[in-house]
């Protein structure tokens, strides 16, 4: 397959060459390109194929945000793929080995996938297109060094762009507020307080049914991944003063484990912690028997809503990490990506429509919809209409099927979700956000060569040791002190410094990239 794609970039390199030899490359372009009179991208009316494949049966240009894109900027979508296609891996690399490209694929492994695809000639390197026609993608670049670096190939070049979402938290500690009322509790501000307040919960029926079946704490995630948290590490990569670490190989974890062998023995955690799964809210705050937990703002607080009628009273708020430190970031990047194909003879048009999507007006269609219908400007704030907010969708199902929130690359407004949070929700934020218990979040790396299956191999290993042995602590049939060094010898012998430093070699890299 490389052989075919050097061959297609040979062939648009010759043409390229061929017409500024004749002097007609600028004018090639001069007669598409509309003359920079409001928002129109071509003079005529020009259509760019797309790869991308969604949920739901609809494509982007037959929704209203999209149509209306076109209208405004001349330049409208045609998707190629099926609209039946649900598996993405398998219609991209079909995509991929049929050699026939559209203008602009988007995919959600664009991180993995494109610089290599790019490399190899199959889609264009962006970087002078953005310099010359795109000056809101290169602001947005320019302004986000970690976003720079995160499309920035080894070779250097930028093979596709992604969407950008606000600097903000994923999820925080919740605590149901009518349970300490009713003991006469405060809300932890320690991680001992915490603990405390797990036994009351477990010790004052605060569900008031008589009987001690309260689960003080739960999680939907399996395991105790969160509860690690609590001891100032993360059960995974972090970033200690620069330096790549793994949770598990510190001090830290080993206090983690003490403490959680030991709320476990108390009862303070979900038996079924490791099998409970994804339905532990709906389950255990459904049925008044969950006291805590660790999940996202925006979903946990809703309960308050969805329970008001099935459990008098239901109140769970966000406190501050007892700790005092939260690493659970959102990306800043949206994984699904668009890159340009080499063969397209619309490349200008191409990164010019990406670049609109990065506008003030074209983020304000992806986060907001359309103005009049959806939102109205009040003074410079996009403010959604009632029905959006308290409609009988959800305001996402809404602007969903409008055309917005498409996941085409688009830079996220947090205006758009703060109007919708439910207040508890959004006051978790704020406490979150303005206090700075933000943690700097582990990047998205890429790797060279080999590198990326050896970590791959070793991790797997890893992984696998580390969930079956804190399993076995956690449960008590292995005793965490006698065993902690033999673990530590280990991870060593599956290859964890290995690891360690083909992370060390691509955070290096990554930093480099920003400059
Ligand atoms: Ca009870």
């Amino acid at each position: 397959m490389k052989k075919k794609w050097l061959k297609t970039a040979g062939f648009v390199l010759s043409c390229a060459l061929a017409l500024s030899a004749a002097g007609c490359k600028n004018t090639a372009t001069d007669s598409v390109l509309a003359d920079g009179d409001g928002d129109k991208i071509t003079k005529e009316p020009t259509e760019l194929t797309l790869f991308m494949i969604k949920s739901g049966d609809v494509h982007l240009e037959d929704t209203e945000v999209f149509k209306e894109i076109a209208e405004k900027t001349n330049v409208s979508l045609k998707t190629i793929s099926s609209k039946s296609a649900s598996d993405e891996d398998t219609a991209f690399n079909m995509l991929m080995a049929s050699g026939d490209l559209p203008d602009l694929i988007a995919y959600n492994k664009s991180k993995s996938e494109f610089p290599k695809y790019g490399m190899e000639g199959a889609f264009a390197p962006l970087n002078d297109l953005i310099d010359q026609y795109a000056p809101n993608l290169k602001k947005t670049l320019d302004e986000n060094p970690s976003v720079r670096a995160h499309v920035t190939a080894s070779d250097g070049n930028i093979y596709f762009i992604v969407g950008t979402n606000p600097p903000t938290v994923a999820s925080g500690w919740f605590i149901r507020q009518d349970w300490l009322d009713k003991l006469g509790l405060k809300s932890p501000t320690t991680v001992q307080e915490y603990h405390d307040v797990l036994v009351a919960f477990r010790d004052g029926d605060p569900n008031g049914n008589g009987i001690q079946d309260e689960v003080p704490y739960f999680s939907r995630f399996p395991g105790v991944d969160h509860l690690v948290l609590l001891f100032d590490t993360i059960q995974n990569w972090e970033l200690r003063d620069g330096k790549v670490v793994y949770g598990p190989t510190t001090p830290e974890f080993k206090t983690a484990y003490e403490n959680i062998v030991q709320w476990y023995a108390e009862g303070l955690i979900d038996k079924e912690i490791y099998t409970r799964g994804s339905k532990a809210r709906d389950k255990l705050f459904g049925e008044n028997l969950g006291g805590s937990t660790h999940d996202w703002f925006g979903s946990t607080a809703q309960f308050n809503t969805i329970l008001a009628n099935s459990v008098p009273g239901f109140d769970v708020e966000a406190i501050a990490p007892p700790n005092g430190k939260e690493y659970t970031s959102r990306d800043l990047v949206t994984l699904l990506g668009v890159a340009i194909s080499s063969s397209s003879d619309k490349k200008e048009v191409a990164i010019k429509y990406c670049d609109f999507m990065f506008s003030e007006e074209g983020s304000r269609y992806s986060n907001f919809g359309i103005e009049g219908k959806h939102y109205d400007m009040e003074g410079d704030y996009p403010k959604f209409r009632d029905w959006v907010i308290n409609g009988d969708k959800t305001a996402i199902n809404i602007l969903e099927e409008a055309g917005a929130c498409s996941g085409f690359p688009a830079p996220q407004d947090f205006r758009y979700e703060e109007q919708w949070l439910v207040p508890a929700a959004k006051a978790g934020v704020d406490l979150y956000i303005n206090n700075g218990y933000l943690q700097p979040a582990f990047p998205i790396l890429s790797y060279q060569d080999d590198e990326e299956d050896r970590l791959n191999k070793i991790m797997t290993d890893v992984r696998t040791y580390l969930d079956e042995t804190t399993q076995k602590w956690v449960f008590g049939s292995l005793s965490m002190e006698d065993s902690f060094d033999a673990f530590q010898a280990q991870l060593k012998a599956l290859g964890i410094d290995e690891a360690t430093e083909i992370q060390q070699t691509a955070y290096e890299r990554y930093l480099e990239m920003q400059k």
